[in-house]
């Protein structure tokens, strides 16, 4: 996050002049599915996002933008790609920020009534390109460059009808030209920045790519809101965005487990990937407001062996490590505190952490 950037207002959200960096996601359901698409933004909402993207292919579609708005008060953006008309459905059916790229709506009529629009709303609008949309024949240069001056042009339409609450994305699938694109966007630029990775493909690959491009992009201020795209269920996006933040220190709450990879010294009787999911899951589903209100964050180890564990996750707040034949060291700042059985670790992480929010 920046502090000199251009403040950019999406509902009661608000991007760039040192605003935290905000969470997103797209859903995966379309408009027909009015149902599953409400399900599925309560639930990202749920886990933490502060805005979901939809898209908007016809006017069919857009007759159920009101239904869906006014399921939520989560700020909400429509996607629509060159017709200007499905744009001014949604700004009239309460949309908060829709991403249309005025070069693309091809008459000035059309431009004019969209901006038009979302001032008299008071809403954002989304610009910007990805690799793959580019008009190649119009630019030329190094890709970064070609991204940034494409994405620029659909800003300065924007300007040039006096409108200014405009958020820029410039995506590639490709982790380093992300990161270049981006760095000479923040040069050229002052407006809020989403980041991402398009395309990053799907688990643990998408996760890694993902992280690369948005944490070296983080750790050197550029990006006001992200999306982590990954092929599958949109709840993971949350997830990974927000251990992403966590690492880089762009957030200072939330839960950080600590895990060991395991080795020879591991009790044979645990499963210590389980055991590690179990806590993390049981804590961040118990107290994950109340960390996120407190502004806390707490460091929890689960490791395999209690001769090394405790020291080596001696940073820790709370933590646990096998001590053979299926039993456990709970230990505190390093220091073991109590022995217990398998079947009574998550009640007593449970507690200790209870206790160290109550600190
Ligand atoms: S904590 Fe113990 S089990 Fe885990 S890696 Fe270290 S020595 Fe091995």
């Amino acid at each position: 996050m920046s502090n000199d950037k251009r403040i950019v207002t999406i509902k009661d959200l608000t991007l760039g002049g040192g605003s935290s960096v905000a969470v997103q996601s797209m859903s995966n359901h379309s408009l027909l599915q009015t149902e599953l698409l409400i399900c599925q933004i309560q639930a990202l909402a749920k886990k933490g996002a502060h805005l979901v993207r939809f898209s908007v292919r016809n006017h069919n579609e857009a007759d159920n933008i009101r239904t869906v708005v006014d399921s939520t008060s989560l700020p909400l953006c429509a996607d629509i790609h060159f017709d200007y008309t499905l744009a001014l459905r949604a700004i009239e059916s309460g949309i908060s920020k829709i991403r249309i790229n005025p070069g693309n709506i091809g008459s000035e009529k059309g431009v004019r009534a969209v901006v038009d629009a979302a001032k008299q709303h008071g809403i954002a609008i989304r610009v910007g390109v990805n690799g793959g949309s580019v008009d190649r024949s119009r630019y030329t240069g190094a890709e970064e460059a070609v991204l940034v001056e494409s994405a620029l042009d659909h800003v300065r339409i924007l300007e040039r009808y006096g409108f200014y609450n405009t958020v820029i994305s410039i995506k590639s699938s490709d982790v380093l030209t992300t990161i270049a694109a981006n760095r000479l966007l923040a040069a050229k630029s002052s407006y809020p920045v989403h980041i991402g990775l398009t395309e990053a493909g799907y688990g643990y690959k998408a996760f890694i790519k993902s992280s690369i491009a948005l944490g070296a992009l983080l750790m050197e201020d550029i990006g006001d809101t992200i999306r982590v795209s990954i092929t599958g269920d949109p709840l993971q996006e949350i997830d990974v965005a927000y251990e992403i933040l966590r690492s880089v220190k762009k957030i200072d709450y939330g839960i950080n487990i600590v895990s060991c990879p395991t080795c020879g010294r591991t009790d044979t009787q645990i499963d210590l990937e389980k055991l590690a999911q179990s806590i993390d899951s049981s804590v961040t589903e118990t107290y994950l407001s109340e960390f996120r209100e407190k502004r806390k964050i707490i460091n929890i180890a689960v490791m395999g062996c209690e001769v090394n564990g405790p020291g080596e996750a001696a940073g820790a707040d709370i933590g646990v490590a096998g001590c053979g034949r299926g039993r456990f060291a709970l230990f505190n700042k390093g220091v073991i505190c109590k022995k217990l059985d398998q079947d009574e670790v998550i009640d007593a992480i449970l507690g200790m952490v209870k206790e160290y929010l109550s600190r």
